[in-house]
Formats: structure tokens, C-alpha cells, sequence
């Protein structure tokens, strides 16, 4: 490898940090070019050293690396925003924490995907606003994005009956389709028309656009997503 190819900048934002080893810090960034990847921060909580209380949490930036065989080393960051605001808000900070973690389990190393990084971006800038419904919103258009949620058609699945003028229709968790009341099976569960319909507008709209609008805010469709999440969540 030639030394000029062995260094590259990325733009991107850190999702997470850990300590390893004697004060360094391995990172988790979701980059521009590369899509999720991780980096050593060496030395980083040490004292005399230039990447100290740089490197925060839900930092976006630019920094500057070097390959590596293994996890490739963080040289110098730059902080373009850093949120950190969130870190002096324990609530939202746990909060949103805890969505970051619940998508970083759907994402693959190193697939570059523009979308998915303003979804982090749109989610972090957001954060003041961000509640249970907002980080279910989340999830779910990241979830689209990776290919494991599509909208739901408004017709049974074995009878093929229209069940968009239904009040109610069974919903299956496991294969993602509505039955009407003749054809449900074990383990569908009672939707209402409302919830299903919130669900698709979820997914025609993009996540800046519902949290903008705040678009709905009904706490029924909380229970549809969030059993939808934890569905997939138990599979991954
Ligand atoms: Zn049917």
C-alpha cells in the first residue's frame, strides 16, 4: 500500500464510543462515504492529547484517518455540530441513545447509504422534539430503508377482500399482511382501519416531513408500531 493511499478524510457522525485499552476510544461512526464503519481514537482520554474531548458522542464532523489492517485509526477531528446539548439533557440523552442503539443492530458495516445517514442526522438535529412516537417514527423509516417494513395493502391476504372501508382487520406480525374476520389465524392481532392507515402515511412521508408536521400523534398507533418494531427486533 502506498503511504498517500493509507490516509483518507470522512465526513460523518459518531453514534458511539467505548473505552478500550489505556484511554483510547474505539468509535463507531455512521460516514458519508463509507456508511457505518469503526475507528480507534487512540489516546483520546488522555490528558495531553489532541483528540481529547473531541471525539464526543453524536459529534458530526470530518475527520481524518489512517488505514489500518483492523479498525482504522482516527488521526484529527473536526466538529461541524455537537449536540451538546443532548449530553447535558439526561432524559433525552438516554432517550435517544436508546433509538441509535435499537437501529445501529439493522445496520451493515460499511454500506454507503446517504439516506440512512440523514436519518441520523435529521433524528440528532431534531432531539428537542423527540418523544416515544418520534423515535418509533424513527425506526420505522429506517427499517423501510433496509428493506424490512413495507406498506401494508388494505386487502386479506387469502380472501384477497377489500378491507379498506373495514373499521377493523387482523393483523399478522410474522408475514406482514391483514386478514379480514373470516380469514385471521392464530396469533393476528385486532387493528383498527386508522392505525394501519397511520402506519402507511408513515412510510410515504420522510422523516424530517413527520417530524416537521408532527404529523399524527395518536397513542393507538404507538401500539401497532411498536409491536411491528419489536417483531423485527426479536429476529435480528
Ligand atoms: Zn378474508
Amino acid at each position: 500500500m502506498s503511504l498517500e493511499s493509507r490516509y483518507y478524510y470522512e465526513e460523518g457522525i459518531i453514534l458511539f464510543k467505548k473505552k478500550i485499552g489505556e484511554g483510547d476510544l474505539l468509535l463507531t461512526i455512521y460516514g458519508k462515504e463509507k456508511g457505518k464503519f469503526f475507528a480507534i481514537a487512540k489516546g483520546a482520554l488522555k490528558i495531553k492529547n489532541r483528540l481529547r474531548g473531541k471525539v464526543s458522542i453524536f459529534s458530526v464532523g470530518r475527520g481524518h484517518f489512517v488505514k489500518r489492517r483492523e479498525v482504522d485509526l482516527l488521526i484529527s477531528w473536526e466538529s461541524y455540530e455537537k449536540f451538546l446539548e443532548i449530553l447535558e439533557d439526561v432524559d433525552k440523552f438516554i432517550l435517544i441513545s436508546d433509538y441509535i442503539r435499537r437501529a445501529d443492530k439493522f445496520i451493515p458495516l460499511e454500506v454507503k447509504d446517504l439516506v440512512i445517514y440523514s436519518y441520523f442526522y435529521d433524528f440528532l438535529k431534531s432531539w428537542r422534539l423527540i418523544d416515544r412516537y418520534l423515535g418509533d417514527v424513527f425506526l420505522i423509516k429506517l427499517l423501510q430503508r433496509l428493506g424490512y417494513m413495507g406498506k401494508l395493502e388494505l386487502k386479506c391476504k387469502k380472501c384477497v377482500k377489500d378491507l379498506s372501508k373495514n373499521d377493523y382487520m387482523y393483523f399478522n406480525l410474522r408475514d406482514n399482511v391483514v386478514y379480514c374476520e373470516e380469514c385471521k389465524d392464530i396469533g393476528s392481532v385486532k387493528v383498527d382501519l386508522r392505525e394501519v392507515m397511520e402506519f402507511n402515511e408513515i412510510l410515504d412521508k420522510t422523516f424530517d416531513e413527520i417530524v416537521r408536521e408532527k404529523y399524527i400523534n395518536s397513542l393507538d398507533n404507538l401500539n401497532l408500531i411498536g409491536r411491528m418494531i419489536e417483531r423485527i427486533e426479536q429476529e435480528v
